[in-house]
């Protein structure tokens, strides 16, 4: 018995190795070839596909929840409930910050429809949705606006950073927010975004993560 327990370690380890000698030989995509790769999945429809089994999962995880007056789902907003594809095309799939900043400013950005789907199955249930963005305060108002403008026409709150909250990580930010509207007295039942830094930390409830290929966060 004991030696079937080693044998077992030993085999384990000699796997763990053998993948790690593996993984140094890996080398990297060609830059050309993943922005193509990125692009033929975002338009060739396997993106919604993605999304739409994505969606179909909460939507049945939070048809179990029963609903409160309190009762809140905190959306995050860019490649969650807004779309910045064709900025991303645009440069390349890169990021300039500028061009960010002045997309943005032009309310360019169109919804997800699944997500937006799933934005108005919440309300029929009754829930309350708070958006809550790492844009900076002097984006509040496009970006409430672009809201409006794709539909996102009820909710409690958006919520964007201030200033003396932009050396937080995304994560302590998001987290905090969650923490003072706990606070205020809602109960967060769900988060939904597209970075695991939307979705992690103290009170996520269910975690939705919406698929970006673009770029992602670490914190
Ligand atoms: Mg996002």
């Amino acid at each position: 018995m004991r030696l079937k327990t080693q044998n077992t370690f030993f085999l384990a380890a000699f796997f763990t190795v053998v993948i790690q000698l593996a993984g140094c030989n890996t080398k990297p995509v060609n830059l050309s070839v993943a922005r193509e790769s990125v692009k033929e999945y975002y338009e060739s429809g396997k993106y919604d596909e993605e999304l739409d089994a994505v969606i179909n999962e909460a939507k049945e995880k939070f048809s179990k929840i029963e609903f409160t007056e309190n009762s809140v789902v905190i959306f995050d907003v860019d490649e969650t409930v807004l779309n910045n594809y064709d900025l991303a095309k645009q440069l390349g799939f890169g990021y300039v910050y500028k061009m960010n900043k002045k997309w943005n400013q032009e309310m360019k950005a169109p919804a997800i429809p699944q997500v937006k789907e799933l934005y108005e199955y919440l309300l029929t249930r009754g829930a309350k949705i708070i958006f809550l963005t790492g844009r900076n305060i002097p984006e509040f108002e496009v970006t409430y606006k672009n809201l409006k403008l794709t539909g996102y026409t009820t909710f409690d709150t958006l919520i964007t950073q201030r200033e003396h909250e932009y050396n937080l990580t995304p994560t302590e930010f998001k987290s905090s927010k969650r923490v003072e509207l706990t606070e205020m007295g809602y109960e967060i039942f769900g988060t939904v975004g597209d970075q695991w830094s939307d979705l992690n930390g103290a009170y996520h409830g269910i975690q939705v993560k919406i698929p970006n290929y673009l770029y992602q966060n670490a914190f």
